[in-house]
């Protein structure tokens, strides 16, 4: 607890300085599929996991099954799309000041996302300075306590706090990272997320990380096939490129517990996310088990906790790798919190997908030395943009490692033709 000696006073905007004239919060109605987010894809993308009537896939029309936590439930079996993974789009977030210097953020949420922003979170802002982010974050999060903490409302949170890092940024004239604490190397070293970790080796990738395939109501028949899977993938690509195994939620201690057993040879740097993000006693669990056995592998897991406390949560338990995603788990502002937490304990940091948005903040923390690139085409067989028709560029991935450019915020430029920006909330 704080000494409080006197109630806060509040915070000035500096004189002289420009203020926050606008919050706006808008949501892309795409013409093409895929056009703002990467859940956003055509049936027959990969992604979706839509696997043939019989179970087979030829990879080339269908793709091998995607366990997830909707698995178990045969009507929701089959591609992701069908549980409406997709239904909740992207939201993009516009800060302005009133020398007309506009920051951009986004994140998934939507209209929902865009109600919260502008007919709450907005008044934190505006009349603002750029300059005093952990001020405003805080207030937000206050302010949005009796219904935020983790999800949809922090998704809307970052959306905004990544918007005021690219204005603050813009109005310095320099990127991100160096509002950050500078570059901590060159270039960011990336594995692709992808159902072909043998193109993910061809392209040039750190490693590759491909979907677990069956879970726990698969059965003894499912586990088979998941071994016999990684098993192919290590023959494929030789003992010597990382390989990583995804979860996605899908599966419980004691599954988790014997698949890990039977990897052991197989050597996966990683496996991701085995449990439901909420099961924190299993999560302990889990980590004692790995440990006990002697799996080399990470624990990994975090794409869907939110905030230094949610985080806190999973390092406790023993989580070996965490995967915050920046913009769902409360921005920049927030990020830099988990990564020195992170790091004062040991743990290892890869930053979840996002994208840009993630190779900065890879850039400005020693202790990450890896980041996510999502392979966005259908087949996974060729480079594209993460945020599809989102941004006018994105820097792309070469030989393996992605390099951010010195320009001003995240060096994004909204896609406004491609994007049919709407803004659902005028006030
Ligand atoms: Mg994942």
């Amino acid at each position: 607890m704080s000494p409080f000696l006197a109630p806060l006073e509040d915070v000035q905007p500096q004189a002289g300085s420009a203020r926050i004239r606008e919050v706006r919060a808008l949501v892309p109605h795409p013409t093409d599929a895929g056009a703002s987010d990467v859940h956003d894809t055509a049936a027959s993308h990969w992604i979706q996991g839509l696997a043939d009537a019989d179970g087979g896939w030829d990879h080339q029309t269908t793709h091998p099954p995607i366990t997830n936590p909707m698995s178990r439930y045969p009507r929701y079996a089959g591609a992701r799309s069908s549980w409406g993974v997709a239904n909740v789009p992207s939201v993009v977030v516009e800060v302005e000041d009133d020398e007309g210097r506009i920051g951009v953020g986004a994140s998934t949420g939507g209209e929902a996302a865009a109600f919260l922003i502008e007919r709450h979170l907005a008044m934190f802002v505006e009349g603002q300075n750029v300059r005093d982010r952990s001020h405003l974050w805080e207030q937000i999060w206050r302010a949005s306590i009796h219904y935020s903490r983790k999800g949809l409302a922090v998704h809307a949170i970052s959306a905004i706090d990544i918007a005021l890092w690219d204005l603050y940024g813009k109005t310095l004239g320099e990127p991100v990272f160096n509002l950050m604490g500078g570059r901590t190397t060159q270039r960011v070293p990336v594995y692709a997320t992808t159902s072909r970790p043998d193109i993910a080796k061809e392209l040039g990738f750190a490693g590759a990380k491909f979907p677990l395939r069956y879970g726990p109501s698969d059965g003894a028949a499912g586990m088979r096939q998941n071994v016999a899977s990684v098993e192919e993938w290590r023959s494929k690509v030789g003992p010597e490129f990382p390989l990583m195994l995804d979860c996605y939620m899908a599966l419980d201690v004691q599954y988790t517990t014997e698949l890990a057993r039977r990897l052991i040879p197989h050597d996966i740097t990683w496996i991701e996310e085995p449990l439901m993000p909420d099961e924190y006693t299993g999560h302990a669990q889990l980590a004692r088990n790995l440990q006990g056995m002697g799996s080399p592998c990470y624990f990994a897991t975090g794409e869907h906790e939110y905030t230094r406390h949610g985080f806190q949560q999973l390092i406790d338990p023993g989580v070996t790798l965490l995967q915050p995603d920046v913009m769902w788990m409360g921005g920049p502002t927030e990020f830099a919190r988990v990564a020195a937490a992170a790091s004062a304990q040991d743990v290892a940091v890869v930053p979840h997908g996002c994208g840009v948005y993630g190779y900065y903040m890879a850039m400005a923390f020693e202790e990450i030395t890896l980041a996510e690139f999502m392979m966005m085409s259908e087949q996974a067989d060729t480079i594209e943009p993460n945020f599809g028709a989102m941004f006018v560029s994105e820097p792309l991935p070469e030989a393996g490692y992605i390099t951010v450019p010195d320009s001003p915020g995240f060096g994004l430029e909204l896609n406004r033709e491609a994007l049919g920006l709407v803004r659902p909330y005028p006030r």
